[in-house]
């Protein structure tokens, strides 16, 4: 059986040229990359309204699950026709290389993004990014910074969820405080001494707490996920600079739809609220040391967004090891794993030897 074709392919053929344009993180515009030529690109922010959260969750026709479904790409820069998924949100052609857009991979999902953050950080910025940071650390191998990394390096919107909520706890619980007694204890030789122990003094303590927690983060990539805690220290987004999902902010990009669904981002974003909330009522509870502690936590107002987040990816082997780094599209801000040079640590280690050896020569002069 053929498959159908993809329809409703994102076109911005250069005016110049005729060549499909791509969104430039340098100029903040769709470019031309053969002749140059640039066209505007309205941002607006009419569409980033929250969404209440109770409705959505329990509205749910759509599967979250990946499609398997096939369609037929037709290449509009070549004409050469391939197959590729239907929820591919952007697709390299084989044979041209030329960048599209296919904006109906969004609706293979129950919620379409409302808005995105476009790139800022280009790829020859994010190189240097990651040059400066290996440089930073002289502990790592020297040949890394030569960046043989560049064809790994990939500019991908990623899927994210932010969540608002609206919390008010209250607590009962018991705050410690130190004091000490003198007590006459028998030291080794039995002689009586006086030492100072340790009490400590209960006081029973309620209050409350309230908090709004804005725009709480939650990626969506299940991919990504397995490499959660540096995908957090990459995703320090200023979302105030969000604008209106528009497919053609991608074109030039990679891009992918969500594989956490809103149920399950939903839940570790509460447990998140939570947790705070815990921290924040034992912090106002006070004292040395506490027991008891008791919070109930009631979330009210509680909305969600579906937005696409910049981020620069890369894979390398070094000796054979896999590792990842990754980059902030908005910000620059950098996080992964350092490959270590072998022989600069054993230096390190003789270095010390060197210095313990000092001091015991020292100490018996
Ligand atoms: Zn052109
Ligand atoms: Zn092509």
């Amino acid at each position: 059986m053929q498959p159908s074709e993809l329809s409703d392919l994102v076109r911005a053929p250069c005016k110049a040229c005729g060549a499909q344009l791509k969104f430039s993180a340098e100029k903040q515009k769709l470019s031309c990359d053969y002749c140059g030529n640039t066209e505007d690109i309205p941002f607006t922010k009419s569409n980033l309204h929250e969404n209440p959260l109770a409705f959505r969750v329990e509205d749910r026709q759509l599967p979250n699950a990946p499609t398997e479904e096939k369609r037929l790409f037709t290449c509009q820069n070549c004409g050469a026709k391939t197959t590729v998924n239907y929820d591919a949100p952007t697709i390299t052609c084989a044979f041209c290389n030329s960048k599209n857009v296919n904006p109906d991979a969004q609706k293979t999902r129950l919620i379409e993004p409302a808005g995105l953050l476009p790139f800022r950080i280009s790829k020859e910025q994010a190189l240097q990014r990651f040059k400066s940071w290996v440089g930073d650390s002289w502990l790592a191998p020297s040949d890394l910074a030569a960046g043989a990394m560049l064809d790994n390096l990939h500019g991908i919107y990623i899927p994210f969820w932010t969540f608002d909520a609206q919390a008010h706890s209250n607590y009962t619980g018991e705050a410690g405080f130190y004091y000490y007694v003198p007590v006459q204890v028998r030291d080794a030789n039995g002689k009586t001494v006086t030492q100072q122990q340790q009490r400590v003094r209960w006081e029973y303590r309620s209050g409350s707490h309230q908090a709004f927690y804005d725009d709480m983060l939650e990626m969506a990539s299940r991919k990504l996920s397995e490499q959660e805690s540096q995908v957090q220290e990459a995703s320090r987004y200023d979302l105030k600079e969000i604008v209106d999902y528009d497919p053609r902010i991608l074109l030039g990009w990679e891009a992918e739809v969500y594989s956490i669904d809103l149920q399950e981002s939903a839940r570790k974003a509460e447990e998140q609220i939570r947790s705070r909330e815990e921290n924040a009522c034992a912090s106002q509870m006070g004292g040395d040391t506490q027991r008891n502690l008791n919070v109930d936590t009631t979330l009210t107002n509680q909305t969600f967004k579906h937005i696409l987040l910049p981020l620069w990816i890369c894979m390398y082997l070094y000796n054979g090891k896999p590792y990842r780094f990754l980059v902030n599209g908005q910000t620059g801000q950098i996080a992964g794993e350092r490959p270590k040079s072998a022989w600069k640590i054993a230096l390190v280690v003789f270095a010390f030897l060197l210095l313990v050896l000092f001091f015991y020569w020292l100490g018996k002069r």
